[in-house]
């Protein structure tokens, strides 16, 4: 990647990549939010990452407050972890056969979770929430499925509705190619609401296969569930004869060594993980009560089943993960998210800008709000047009945050006393020049907005003002 810089030369690498990347990938990357659509720029191409710091095709550092959108935990090529996937790659890159790790993957997972008896392996977090929502549905022999708006499943075509994420950050209140059948039988309500779910239960008596929710919300931001809500979402499910999918791809094994089960002990039926699990490589899971999964082919008639799954380097990239990732570790995330939140209150404060910064568990995010955000309607309401100031800021001063106003930040275990003087550093103009933001063309949402901005493609510039873009 090196080679690609063009010292001396007025165009960075990383504006010529994206520029030959969007000849030939859509939007010029893989995954949506990757595209700085909605605070415009030019995508950082990511030549190498170590400990808390990324470095681009040009050779800048940056501190990672992304961490590969959750997994990296310990941060990158943590050596043990590097040298798991080393070593068993050397054995052996797929066998379409059983293996040892897979088992091990699997007992060290139903070890933490006590509710999960069983777990079946899978590539994606998104294929996990789609083979749980198809288990609970043939479990159940019922059809519809609760989610709640700016919650993010993955892209299952029934997951789509109000979600949250790329979903949010680009405006869209699904995605056309689901069709009018998929999504008839998705019932989408406000996070945090229980009376919504009674009453949507009274609505459709004997309906309901399955209530699925991320045990904490992170892709509207950072939303913490209120202090009944997931136990309520337990109680009514259950008193109605449906499930309770916990969705912990992003909470699972970050935000404790057992995810948001060590924090609230809600039981529910099935839980889906992915990200840290799998250590930065594809893989993911669900699992749950063995009477459910045992309903999944071969033991029952429920279909699910993956070419790659259990893939042996990503179950051991994950297993490495999994097992470095002891107490200090947990405490460091903790710690290391605290001391975050505290320099952003402190930067937003002196810049004199309301804000909010939140917390679900070690997961941060920044709202421009007056008053805490508890849903998605509150999280589109506040100010997202500050964002795109704010990230740059950032990013002009060495920090990586999330390229949207709509995802958490995720720190690691690694972040050292060197990264936080960077990020202090960063903080007051980037918190100025949100501050001094107005509401401007990058206020705009919606496909029509994003396409204009996104046209402009690399030469889109930022003045804090969020109107060049
Ligand atoms: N569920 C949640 C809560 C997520 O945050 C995500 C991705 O961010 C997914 C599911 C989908 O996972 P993947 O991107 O691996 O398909």
């Amino acid at each position: 990647m090196s080679s690609l810089r063009v010292a001396g030369t007025a165009v960075p690498a990383s504006s010529q990549l994206f520029q030959r990347a969007e000849a030939v990938v859509p939007g010029g990357v893989n995954s949506p939010v990757r595209a700085f659509g909605s605070v415009g720029g030019t995508p950082r191409f990511i030549s190498s990452a170590r400990g808390c710091l990324l470095v681009d095709a040009d050779g800048n550092e940056y501190v990672d407050l992304v961490c590969s959108w959750g997994p990296m935990i310990l941060g990158h090529a943590h050596p043990a972890v590097v040298e798991a996937v080393r070593t068993v790659a050397g054995d052996g890159l797929s066998f379409g056969a059983p293996t040892a790790g897979e088992v091990e993957l699997a007992e060290l997972i139903v070890e933490r979770v006590a509710p999960v008896q069983k777990v079946r392996l899978v590539n994606s977090g998104t294929e996990a929430t789609m083979s749980a929502v198809r288990l609970a549905r043939g479990y159940t022999g019922r059809s519809k499925i609760i989610k709640f708006a700016g919650c993010y499943h993955g892209h299952v075509d029934a997951l789509l509705a109000d979600a949250g994420s790329g979903v949010a950050t680009f405006g869209l209140p699904t995605s056309p190619g689901v069709t009018g059948a998929q999504a008839a039988d998705t019932i989408v309500l406000p996070y945090n609401d229980l009376d919504a779910v009674r009453t949507a239960f009274e609505q459709h008596p004997g309906e309901i296969a399955a209530v699925i929710t991320e045990a904490a919300a992170g892709n509207m931001g950072a939303v913490a569930p209120l202090p009944d809500f997931n136990a309520g979402l337990r109680r009514i499910t259950a008193d109605n004869g449906a499930l309770l999918i916990m969705d912990e791809v992003m909470t699972g094994f970050r935000v404790s060594s057992a995810g948001w089960y060590g924090i609230e002990s809600v039981a529910a039926d099935l839980y889906t993980y992915g990200k840290v699990m799998s250590g930065g490589l594809p893989a993911a899971a669900f699992g749950g009560r063995a009477e459910v999964m045992d309903r999944l082919a071969p033991l029952g008639p429920v279909y699910q089943a993956g070419t790659l799954s259990g893939n042996p380097v990503a179950v051991a990239a994950g297993l490495a993960t999994l097992r470095a990732a002891d107490e200090q570790v947990y405490a460091a995330l903790d710690r290391n998210s605290e001391r975050l939140g505290i320099l952003l209150t402190e930067a937003l404060t002196g810049a004199g800008v309301a804000h909010q910064v939140q917390f679900a568990g070690n997961m941060v995010s920044v709202f421009f709000a007056e008053t805490p955000v508890l849903d998605y309607a509150a999280a589109k309401a506040s100010q997202t047009w500050r964002y795109p100031a704010f990230f740059h800021g950032l990013l002009d001063g060495g920090v990586y945050a999330p390229p949207s106003n709509f995802e958490a930040w995720f720190v690691s275990a690694a972040l050292d006393d060197d990264a936080f003087d960077r990020i202090a550093a960063a903080l007051p103009a980037a918190a100025a020049a949100a501050a001094a933001a107005t509401s401007g063309r990058m206020s705009e949402s919606g496909p029509e907005a994003v396409a204009q901005r996104n046209h402009a493609g690399p030469s889109l510039m930022h003045d804090g003002q969020g109107t060049s873009a």
